[in-house]
């Protein structure tokens, strides 16, 4: 049977929009359908703002540490406003960018929500396209646990687009966003309170990590409050928010911002039409090729619920690409070793085996400990200490993990990626000359067993 399509891609984000590329550019007659915005969350509402919003709240970090190398500064004034203006005007640019990758590569964009009528059938806008392949790439949505008063609260969705810095914030969560839009707002100005249900944040992440950011977050002044919940929001008349916590605390803000995780993104697809399944967790059930139930259908990315990160789905876009229609140079993405990066204020960066889950693995494990302030801080009255950790394996001497909280944990943590990725041991780290004077040298200069 002769298609319309060889690959039909629903979704333009990160995921999608690889996969459509890379598949035109093997010479497949590929379609790609986007109901919202070009680049999907990582460019619109996710990574790339979030990071633009980061930059901005640091500048306050800049102005206090200015004193102390001789620089007298009036009385400084941030404008949310403007901020963000500024932030659209480059989200508005990266659009084009996309649009211009997907169209130059010869892919059909069309515009509008994509459901699937058959197995190897779309609708968008009530046309119908056939293809032999079809890629879900539809993304995550944030999901906020069903309270009285819900409605009142926003997500990072709306947090992108808010018309005034709050100036008192409940930060719920304590997960990636959670501690990244606390250290955001918190940093712009506003009076921030992260709460978090469990003991301590950060749950999956190496310890010392989480203990590490906790101590320097509360020295900053955040208002960290663990073992608590919000269990009703209401609005008082004076316009502000009464959030009523569990163990019957009442607070005020102006803002409660729920980061409580993030959903499959499977509304009005048409699931129903084609004999795809969902695992026990509501995500889209693939096997190791992203092949799902539907042997016509495949899924990538946050929709398959496994590592929500834009360098797995763009991998897994690539991955379908070459397994559809350049076979010979398929790879299966690499799980092990994911660099990733916390962009808290500060930064946490972390590559490989938290010390807790080598012990679980049955590594017989030897930590290397450093907490230092760095020198930029030297001419300063900040107390801020950085923490460097590397977890190795004390029979094959291998470095299993390499965890970070510190300025530019995400940039220093890459390059250990590599390492990790090549196997490196703890003595070639050690017979890795530094670069000095950096905070970073000391990953290759540890010396004494912590543990
Ligand atoms: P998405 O990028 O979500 O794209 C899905 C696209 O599908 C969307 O454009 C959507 O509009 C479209 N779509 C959905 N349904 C339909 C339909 N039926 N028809 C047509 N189109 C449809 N990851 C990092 O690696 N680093 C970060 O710093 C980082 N920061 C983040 C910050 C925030 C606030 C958030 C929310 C996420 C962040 N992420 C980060 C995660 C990252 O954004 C996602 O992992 C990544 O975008 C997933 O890509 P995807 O292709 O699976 O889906
Ligand atoms: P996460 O899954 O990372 O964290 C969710 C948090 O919400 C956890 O602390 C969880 O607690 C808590 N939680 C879940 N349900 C409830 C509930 N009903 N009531 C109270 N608390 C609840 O999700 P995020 O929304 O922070 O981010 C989604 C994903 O996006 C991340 O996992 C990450 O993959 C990606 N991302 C990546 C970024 C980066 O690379 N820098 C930045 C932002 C997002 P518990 O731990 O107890 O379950």
């Amino acid at each position: 049977m002769a298609y319309d399509f060889d690959l039909f891609v629903i979704g333009a984000g990160s995921g999608g929009v690889r996969a459509a590329r890379f598949a035109a550019g093997f010479g497949a007659k590929v379609a790609v359908a986007e109901s919202r915005y070009l680049g999907g969350t990582c460019v619109n509402v996710g990574c790339v703002p979030k990071k633009l919003l980061v930059y901005g709240a640091h500048v306050a970090d800049e102005l206090e540490q200015a004193a102390g190398f001789g620089w007298t500064l009036e009385e400084g004034h941030f404008d949310w406003g403007t901020l963000i203006a500024n932030k659209n005007r480059e989200i508005e640019r990266l659009n084009g960018i996309y649009r211009n990758l997907l169209v130059n590569s010869g892919v059909t964009l069309l515009q509008g929500h994509a459901r699937m009528t058959g197995a190897n059938e779309v609708e968008v806008d009530g046309k119908c396209y056939t293809a032999e392949h079809i890629l879900i790439a539809t993304g995550g949505w944030p999901q906020v646990p069903d309270i009285p008063g819900k409605e009142l609260a926003i997500t990072s969705n709306e947090a992108f687009y808010l018309k005034a810095l709050p100036r008192r914030v409940l930060v719920v969560g304590g997960g990636y966003i959670a501690v990244e839009f606390a250290g955001i707002f918190q940093g712009l100005g506003a009076a921030t309170t992260l709460l978090y249900r469990g003991d301590l944040f950060l749950r999956g992440f190496d310890g010392s990590v989480r203990t590490h950011l906790k101590e320097e977050l509360e020295k900053r002044g955040l208002d960290l409050q663990f073992n608590a919940d919000i269990q009703r929001i209401d609005k008082l008349e004076d316009g502000s928010l009464k959030a009523t916590l569990k163990d019957g605390r009442e607070l005020l803000a102006d803002c409660v911002f729920y980061a409580t995780g993030r959903r499959p993104m499977l509304d009005n697809l048409g699931l129903e039409n084609t004999g795809v399944e969902l695992d026990a967790r509501g995500f889209i059930r693939v096997d190791e090729q992203y092949q799902t139930t539907a042997p016509s259908i495949l899924a990538i990315g946050d929709v398959i619920g496994r590592v929500q990160l834009t360098p797995v789905a763009l991998a897994e876009g690539m991955a379908v690409a070459r397994r559809l229609f350049k076979p010979e140079q398929y790879r299966p993405v690499d799980y092990q070793n994911i660099p990733t990066a916390v962009f808290s204020q500060p930064p946490i960066g972390t590559v490989g085996l938290t010390e807790e889950q080598a012990l679980d693995a049955g590594h017989k494990v030897q930590v290397f400990e450093s907490r230092f302030r760095a020198m930029k801080l030297t001419l300063t009255d900040i107390q801020e200490k950085t923490l460097m950790k590397l977890v190795v394996d004390a029979e094959t001497d291998k470095v299993l993990g390499c965890h970070m909280v510190g300025p530019d944990a995400g940039e220093i943590i890459q390059g250990l990626g590599i390492a990790l990725k090549a196997g490196a041991t703890k003595q070639q780290f050690d017979e890795t000359i530094g670069v000095h004077p950096t905070a970073a040298e000391e990953f290759v200069t540890m010396r004494t067993v912590t543990r």
